[in-house]
């Protein structure tokens, strides 16, 4: 460390100057000098050497004092200017940073004034550096929610205690100079050891945009832009728990359906339609208080919600208000188009634990409004509730029926009316129910066209009727060609699953297509026209044969009738029950049928043949087929069994003629 030393230093040199002039002058006067004299100057020359000797030693330790100083002096210097270069480029590192973040990026002392914003700030603020650095504080930019959190956040120790505070992310609101909003993201952190924070904001505005689209379009209707469904049962939920805490808040529920809408639709299209169901909507919710709801279920129901209401008789009123405001007609594209609605009430509601029993309920009271006609209401009351507590018991049991197969065919004969012989059979479905017994088809079809559980089942009474007829067929040989008629209910019917099934089921059994006779009703065939006659044709083009069911109870044009490729018409019960009783009135309608159908060349089976007079008649009109208890009522399968035996061995001993069947049952 010392530096090495070049030559003789100043005081060394008087040292030795000292040192010298003292021997001289003690060899020039020693001769003179007494023996005490001599002592004298001799302890003097030593003292005054001892002196020079310490001096020298002091100098030199002050000197090397010196050296050490200035060393120490020089690498603090040297230090100091490393130190403040690294600090230079550390900040200028930071600093670049801090500007190019990419991220509006402030710097926040402990009283929330912002010390430091980069550009980006600048830009989403508004603001110049120069009037936001040090000047505002930083809460001005942030909402008010966020503002009280962030301040009552600062309070608490976690927030406090500087040196730990993890950075955190939440969304606000910021403001700029304009007042002009934005949605951001911010991230705050604190700056390790002070009490400084740094927050970056990042513009999510645009995200929030979509995100509160996505949010508007999963909870609105997109055709009238009032809530839907899944956004009604949200705010419904939320009065039945207000009402769960408030004993004096009541709510109710309205279910509207327009009456007979598919009319409008059908008739002046879509188009009309959607505008009708736009100003009805607006209509409805004009003449309602601002806290209630009104949403769009689709098509043309709607439901509303009343808040706060001061009884059940107050839903009622509503009703019959808005009913009276759709007397007024709406102006559609320039045309007058009347709305009336019917309506579904369902008043008392403190029992409700879920919005969609409330729903369901008024769904229900709407459907009896509708039985009662047009624009009519209806209360949901306790038999109601009951009713559909029933349904929907025959729902859940038709699903366990359908998956543990309760469910059996029975066959009715079909004969021909002249000699009473059989020609085919019609499979009716019966449930056998665990605990209720023997279920007939009338009590539960409806239920399973409404659940869609209809497709499954007419799968089942197919596929054993396909499955049976080969049997019995390939019992009976080549002499007798037996036919055997499904139902196929009107919502399975378009379906376009149908054909597939058909074709699954008939090739599974080997039943030929000719031998399967599709039942299907007037207004099955009337829904959609274009749709139907493609897929009639469809289903004859492989081979079907399709048959008109209860033939006179719907609204078939028989204009229309003509157009589709129909094997058979069968006439209602209703007709044939009364051709005796009223020879006027329904003899005439019967005749007219059966010859409209001769000249469409369908074959026409007589429904609910009961009586002889009835077949007297029946026949007189040229009528080919029939069915009924006066040949036979529907027989489970074993019974169809011993009939085909029977009509084996009557042919055995009687080759050339039919078994007649009328004489073989006793029922
Ligand atoms: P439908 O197709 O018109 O069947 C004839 C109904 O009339 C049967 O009633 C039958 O038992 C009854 N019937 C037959 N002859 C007479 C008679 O001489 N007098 C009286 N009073 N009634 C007679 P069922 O079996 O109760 O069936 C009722 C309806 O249920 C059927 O009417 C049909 O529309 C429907 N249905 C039956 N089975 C099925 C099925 O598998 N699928 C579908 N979708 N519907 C079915
Ligand atoms: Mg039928
Ligand atoms: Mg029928």
């Amino acid at each position: 460390m010392f530096r090495k030393k070049r030559g003789l230093s100043l005081d060394e040199v008087g040292l030795l100057i000292i040192g010298s002039g003292a021997a001289v002058f003690y060899y020039y006067f020693e001769k003179t000098m007494t023996a005490g004299q001599n002592l004298a100057v001799f302890i003097t020359m030593g003292i005054i050497l001892l002196i020079s000797l310490c001096t020298q030693l002091l100098i030199n330790s002050i000197n090397r004092s010196k050296h050490a100083l200035a060393e120490a002096n020089e690498n603090l210097e040297i230090k100091v200017k490393e130190r403040t270069a690294e600090l230079r480029e550390s900040e200028i590192k930071y600093r670049t940073i801090f500007e190019n973040t990419g991220t509006a990026t402030v710097i926040i002392e402990n009283d929330m004034t912002i010390s430091l914003a980069n550009s980006e700030f600048v830009s989403i603020s508004g603001f110049k550096k120069t009037e936001v650095e040090n000047k505002t504080s930083w809460l001005n930019f942030i909402d008010e929610k966020t503002h009280r959190k962030l301040l009552s956040e600062s309070a608490t120790s976690e927030y406090s205690n500087k040196n730990h505070a993890a950075a955190r992310n939440f969304e606000c609101e910021f403001f700029d100079k304009y007042n002009n909003k934005k949605d951001i993201l911010c991230t705050l952190a604190t700056i390790p050891g002070t009490d400084k924070s740094v927050a970056s904001l990042a513009d999510i505005s645009e995200l929030k945009k979509a995100e509160r689209q996505i949010y508007h379009q999963a909870f609105h209707d997109t055709l009238t832009g009032f809530p839907n469904r899944a956004l009604f049962i949200e705010i419904l939920n939320m009065a039945i728990k207000r009402s769960k805490r408030r004993d004096d808040y009541h709510f109710a529920v309205l279910y509207l359906d327009i009456d007979r809408f598919k009319l409008v639709n059908d008739s002046l299209g879509h188009n009309v339609g959607d505008k009708l169901l736009i100003a009805f909507a607006n209509r409805i919710k004009d003449a309602l208080r601002e806290i209630d709801t009104l949403a769009r279920f689709g098509g043309d129901e709607f439901v509303i919600l009343l808040e706060d209401i001061e009884g059940q008789e107050y839903a009622s009123s509503i009703a019959e208000r808005l009913q009276q405001a759709l007397k007024k007609p709406f102006m559609v594209s320039g045309k007058e188009v009347f709305a009336p609605a019917s309506f579904g009430v369902v008043a008392n509601t403190k029992d409700y634990n879920h919005a969609e029993n409330i729903i369901r309920d008024a769904d229900a009271a709407m459907y009896h409004a509708k039985e009662k006609g047009k624009a009519q209401f209806k209360v949901f009351d306790k038999k109601l509730h009951e009713k559909a507590m029933h349904l929907l018991q025959r729902e859940t049991d038709l699903r366990k029926a359908i998956h543990n197969n309760q469910f059996e065919n029975h066959y009715q004969p079909i004969v021909d009316l002249k000699t009473a012989s059989l020609v085919g059979f019609e499979a009716l479905i019966r449930w056998n129910h665990p605990q209720l017994g023997l279920i007939y088809p009338g009590s539960f079809i409806s239920i399973a066209e409404e659940t869609g559980l209809i497709i499954p089942i007419t799968r089942l009474v197919a596929g054993a009727a396909c499955t049976d007829l080969k049997k019995w067929q390939e019992q009976l040989g080549d002499q007798i060609n037996l036919t055997m008629n499904v139902n196929i209910s009107s919502k399975h019917f378009l379906m376009p699953t149908l054909l597939d099934d058909i074709q699954e089921i008939l090739k599974k059994t080997g039943l030929p297509p000719e031998q399967l006779k599709l039942e299907i009703t007037e207004t099955a065939l009337m829904e959609d026209a274009d749709e139907t006659i493609r897929l009639v044709h469809r289903l004859k083009d492989y081979g079907l044969q399709l048959v008109i069911d209860d033939f006179g109870t719907g609204y078939s044009s028989l204009s229309y009738l003509q157009r589709l490729p129909i094997d058979t018409l069968k006439v209602d019960r209703s007709f044939v029950s009364r051709i005796q009783n009223e020879p006027d009135g329904n003899r005439n309608i019967v005749e007219a049928i059966i010859s409209l159908a001769h000249r469409l060349n369908m074959i026409v089976v007589a429904e609910g043949v009961e009586t002889h007079e009835q077949l007297a008649i029946l026949l007189e009109m040229n009528c080919q087929l029939g069915q009924g208890h006066l040949f036979s009522k529907p027989i489970n399968k074993t019974a169809v069994d011993e009939l085909i035996e029977a009509i084996l061995d009557f042919s055995r001993q009687n080759p050339d003629k039919y078994y007649p069947l009328s004489d073989m049952l006793s029922n």
